[in-house]
This record gives C-alpha cells, sequence and structure tokens, in this order.
C-alpha cells in the first residue's frame, strides 16, 4: 500500500496537480503582474507564492520574524550543525511537500523515532521502570498488548484496513463512504474516549491506557493529544503521518528558503531565472500591522513601518490569531462564522531544547550491559522525548534533551535555557545514572516554546471536540463563489487552516488550494485535464455537518 494525504476529507490529488505538464493553470494577460500579496514566509507562504509567480503573478512576501516561519533550522554557532526547532520529521506520505523538497535536490534520511532502525535502540521509562529495546518485540508483554489494542481499536471504531486501502487506491467515493460517517460520530468526541469506550480496551487495565498515552504509536507520548478530535488522530493513523519519516539533511529551513531562491523552469511573463527573491528586490517587506479593503476593492496591506500597497489578492497563512491580536483586520473581510471559526482554533503548545555534543558519544557499547550509552527515550519524566541526532564520526552532535507538548511544555514556559537544560539532565540523570552527558556538551543550547513567540502564540492546532465546523468553514474558504463582495480576495492557508495540523503537508495543501482561488479570483483558469481543486471541491469536499 502506497500512503499519501489524499484526503480523507478533501481526497484530492495535490501532488499530482502541481506535477502535471500541462502546468496547474493560467493567468489571462491582463492579471499577469497582479500584485498578491502573501503574509508569511513559512511553508504555505512561500509554496502559494512560488506557485502564483510561475502563473506570471507578482507575489509579495511580507514576514514578521524568521524567515521560514516553523520551518526553524537552528544553526549552532560557528558550526554547521542544525537543530530543528519546528518541524522535523516528514512521512513520505506528505506528496506536496516532498514535491518541493525533491525540486530542490535536498537528502534526507530515516528519522531516528523509538524502536526504528534509525534510532538504533530506545528506551522506555515509565513509572520507574525502564526498558531497553530495538523493536517492539523487545518490549515486555503489556506493551505488546497495548499496541494489538489500538490497532484493534482502531479496526472497530474506523473500519481501519478499508479506509487505508482507500486512500491508497485514491478513490474518493470510497472514501467518503467510510470517512464522512465517521466525521459524523466521531467530531465530538475525545481521543481518550476513544481509547477508554473502545472494546479492545475494556478488558484491559488503566495502565494499559496510561502506557498508551506515553508510548503511543510511532513516534511517541501521544497522551498530549488525547482532549484533541478523535478526527484529528484518526486522520493521522490513516494517512501515516506518523511512520516512515525522514529528516531534511541540514535542515528544513532548505525548504523555504531554497523555493524563495529557485527559479522555476517554465515562468509565464516573468523572464526565465525569475525567483521569489528576484521579485521581491532580495528581501520580504516587514510584518503586516493592519489590512483594509480599498475603495476601489483592492486590499490595502500596511506594514509595521506605515508603508500602505494596494493588493489584487491577499493570502494569509500566519496562525488565525495574528488577525485578532497583531494585524488590525478590517472586521467586515471575513463573516461572523468565520470569525468565529479563527478565534476559537486551539493552539497546542510545544517546548525543546537541544544541546550540542562533541560526539554521538551515545553510540559507545556500555561494557557492563553491552548496550548503547544512551538511547532515543521516552519517559513519563519531564523530558518526555529524547532524540539523538548523530551526524557522523568525530562531528559534532545532537540531543534533543526534551520534545514535549501540552502541560509538558507549559511547565518549562517561564525558564531560561539554562534551568531547562539543567531540569533534562537531572530526569535523564535519573534513567541513565553514572553516563555524564555534562562533560560531552559543547557551544550553546538552545530553546524554544512557541506559545511564547509573538507571531505564533502557539505550536500548531490540535482541534477539539466539536471544532469540525470551524475546520470546515476555514478550509474551505478558498471557494469564494457565494462570498459577499466585500469578503472576497483575501484567502487562508497553512497548518491552523488544514485538516492535518501539526504536519507540514497541510500547509502546503492548504496553500495549494488558496493558489487555486487566487487564480480564479484573477480571472484565471485550469486545464481540463488537470483539474483543480476548485474543480473538485463540489464533488469532494468534505462533508457538511448540519
Ligand atoms: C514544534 C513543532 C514541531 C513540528 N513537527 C512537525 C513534524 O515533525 N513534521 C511535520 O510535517 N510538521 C511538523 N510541524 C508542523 C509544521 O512545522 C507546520 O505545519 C508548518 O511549518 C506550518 O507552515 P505555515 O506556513 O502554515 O505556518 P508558519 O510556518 O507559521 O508561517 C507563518 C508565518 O507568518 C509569519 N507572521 C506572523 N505574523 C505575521 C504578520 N503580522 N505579518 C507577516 N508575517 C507574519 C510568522 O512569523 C511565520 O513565519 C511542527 C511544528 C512545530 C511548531
Amino acid at each position: 500500500m502506497t500512503m499519501s494525504l489524499f484526503g480523507p476529507d478533501f481526497p484530492f490529488a495535490y501532488d499530482d496537480w502541481i506535477a502535471h505538464p500541462a502546468g496547474i493553470g493560467a493567468l489571462p494577460d491582463t492579471a499577469h503582474g497582479a500584485k498578491v500579496a502573501i503574509i508569511g514566509s513559512g511553508a504555505a507562504g512561500i509554496v502559494a507564492g512560488y506557485e502564483l509567480m510561475k502563473l506570471g503573478a507578482r507575489p509579495v512576501v511580507f514576514e514578521a520574524g524568521a524567515f521560514g516561519g516553523r520551518l526553524r533550522s537552528h544553526r549552532f554557532e560557528g558550526t554547521d550543525v542544525i537543530a530543528e526547532m519546528g518541524g522535523m520529521r516528514f512521512p513520505v506520505s506528505s506528496r506536496g511537500f516532498w514535491h518541493y523538497a525533491d525540486l530542490l535536490g535536498l537528502d534526507s534520511a530515516p528519522f531516528p523515532n523509538p524502536l526504528t532502525p534509525a534510532a538504533g535502540s530506545t528506551v522506555i521509562d515509565l513509572l520507574g521502570q525502564t526498558h531497553y529495546a530495538q523493536t517492539l518485540a523487545d518490549l515486555p508483554a503489556l506493551y505488546h498488548e497495548v499496541a494489538e489494542a489500538y490497532d484493534a481499536a482502531l479496526e472497530q471504531g474506523a473500519d481501519f484496513t478499508a479506509l487505508k486501502q482507500a486512500i491508497a487506491d485514491r478513490d474518493p467515493a470510497r472514501i467518503k463512504e467510510i470517512w464522512d460517517p465517521i466525521v459524523r460520530t466521531w467530531d465530538e468526541r475525545t481521543f481518550y474516549d476513544f481509547v477508554a469506550s473502545s472494546r479492545a480496551f475494556q478488558g484491559l487495565s488503566f495502565r494499559h491506557r496510561e502506557v498508551f498515552g506515553q508510548v503511543g504509536f510511532g513516534t511517541g507520548g501521544w497522551d498530549s493529544d488525547f482532549p484533541n478530535s478523535m478526527l484529528e488522530i484518526l486522520r493521522v493513523n490513516a494517512t501515516e503521518c506518523d511512520e516512515n519519516q525522514r529528516y531534511i539533511k541540514g535542515g528544513v529551513a532548505q525548504v523555504p528558503h531554497g523555493l524563495w531562491r529557485h527559479a522555476p523552469d517554465r515562468i509565464a511573463h516573468w523572464p526565465k531565472g525569475t525567483t521569489l527573491a528576484a521579485l521581491n528586490g532580495g528581501a520580504p517587506r516587514a510584518g503586516v500591522a493592519r489590512l483594509r479593503r480599498a475603495d476601489n476593492g483592492q486590499i490595502d496591506v500596511t506594514d509595521r513601518w506605515g508603508r500602505c500597497d494596494s493588493f489584487d489578492a491577499v493570502v494569509v497563512t500566519c496562525q488565525s490569531h495574528m488577525l485578532t491580536t497583531a494585524i488590525d483586520t478590517e472586521e467586515r473581510l471575513f463573516s461572523h462564522e468565520m470569525w468565529m471559526a479563527l478565534d476559537r482554533t486551539r493552539y497546542m503548545q510545544s517546548a525543546k531544547t537541544f544541546v550540542m555534543v562533541d560526539r554521538a558519544f551515545w553510540k559507545d557499547t556500555d561494557p557492563a550491559t553491552g548496550r548503547d550509552t544512551l538511547s532515543m527515550t521516552l519517559t513519563d519524566r519531564m523530558t518526555r522525548g529524547t532524540y539523538l541526532f548523530d551526524n557522523g564520526p568525530d562531528r559534532p552532535s545532537v540531543i534533543c534533551l526534551s520534545y514535549a507538548w501540552m502541560t509538558d511544555a507549559l511547565k518549562v514556559l517561564p525558564l531560561g535555557v539554562e534551568k531547562r537544560v539543567e531540569l533534562a539532565l537531572s530526569a535523564l540523570g535519573q534513567i541513565y545514572p553514572g553516563v555524564d552527558i555534562r562533560g560531552h556538551i559543547v557551544g550553546e543550547p538552545v530553546t524554544i516554546s512557541w506559545e511564547n513567540e509573538a507571531n505564533f502564540l502557539g505550536a500548531f492546532k490540535g482541534a477539539l471536540p466539536g471544532h469540525y465546523r470551524y475546520n470546515h468553514l476555514m478550509f474551505g474558504h478558498f471557494m469564494q463563489d457565494t462570498l459577499p463582495q466585500h469578503e472576497c480576495g483575501i484567502f487562508l492557508a497553512g497548518d491552523g487552516v488544514s485538516f492535518t495540523p501539526a504536519w507540514v503537508e497541510g500547509a502546503v495543501q492548504t496553500a495549494l488550494n488558496a493558489t487555486a482561488g487566487v487564480i480564479r479570483h484573477l480571472g484565471g483558469t485550469f486545464h481540463t485535464d488537470n483539474p483543480s481543486p476548485c474543480d473538485r471541491y463540489d464533488a469532494w469536499g468534505p462533508v457538511k455537518l448540519p
């Protein structure tokens, strides 16, 4: 089965659409050079900008902070060693994202997730008990019971094998036949409810649920997601976001930076060799401070220095709360229902702390135990997930001491980097007594709490029960035929607008929706043999809840 993020809410082959030899569409001559403001230089903004430039529009990118948004690869001073502060592991099923990474010729490798060959070894430390494993087979029976119970729960609660098969087959009718009733059943129920009420877990102990929450499947602890709508989790499972993940060698920030400087082979209107960077005069504009409808129907975008320009269309990719906190947005640009959706959007918290070390010393075998000195570690202690990045023999390597979400992220929110490192080292000291991590640290540690970043206010969306209607409204906003004129021409895209938040593919796909919307808004057309999201939405768009 070859999996991709083909739906399940809107089963559209974005990867085929952007790779089609005919191109994604065309703008009329009169729309060549049309100015499109792109708010945010993250994955969504840069993908939309790149595709619109290829059609002859003039995307103008505004960025309030670091270029690349949540694809932020921190480079340790004086080295080429990086720490991924945002997105770090990219499922092969994220075909849209890989289309652009491949276009740029970026190299990748399997991500060292728990219990994978790339990690080498994994330590699971729960309730003071430590298990050393290379694969699931090495773990005690309870872990197998948990894994089997979740597989069974998925089968019983979500017709899982059939759903995955339909996604692999790219069969929209069959996907909808299975998925739409699931939406009705599970929108208002949590992940925890799904697990606890499942027949598969009923005969098992509370401890099983606890272990499931700490270890979960694929990438590790999922109890932070227990309050989320189950739909969100099912999408991750069904499209294999949580499996077969790779990292980008040299840092994922190369994707937005690379596209910014990439001259497409085929480009309308602009001279061959044109890049987004060149069209933007080499630098993005400052952060957006104000959005207003101009008298002539265009949209006025004012940056934080007071410079105001009019645009034919605007693509908003920043987190939706920016529209109420940082940007003075004219209320009439969105309906009240849309404001409700934008404001109710719930962002999750996430904190990461990294240190650079002199070498991948964890691969040294402990003569007493025959085990690696240190392993990828999942624990109920405050570090939660510790990941090890081997940069090759005798090269500085990296330890993500802690990658945590929600409550575990909030615990460290007011703390500085040194205190965070101390706490993490102390927790790891309990699991690996006698291992001297400190003695290997070089350079300056680095940490982030995404909820503390003024341009983000959170890490990524995590929809709560009852949020499907909001998601639906935001996701479908690129279809503007029935909107009143004063709401047209501004398009939403990005992680928080997607049905698969916390995965960059959602940002890419919603950027492509917005791109299609802008093409239509500017009077453009799509090729009959390469239908766009606009062409397919009425037939295969997300199920409407009453
Ligand atoms: C901790 C963390 C871990 C993650 N892990 C993964 C992973 O392993 N795999 C995966 O696939 N995905 C992961 N993701 C998700 C992925 O990083 C995002 O989906 C993706 O990067 C979002 O892109 P975007 O363009 O939607 O938003 P962003 O990257 O947030 O871009 C929006 C941009 O808007 C800018 N902005 C804000 N306000 C303004 C303003 N007023 N004017 C102008 N610009 C403004 C911001 O500075 C930002 O650059 C992770 C995210 C986080 C935070």
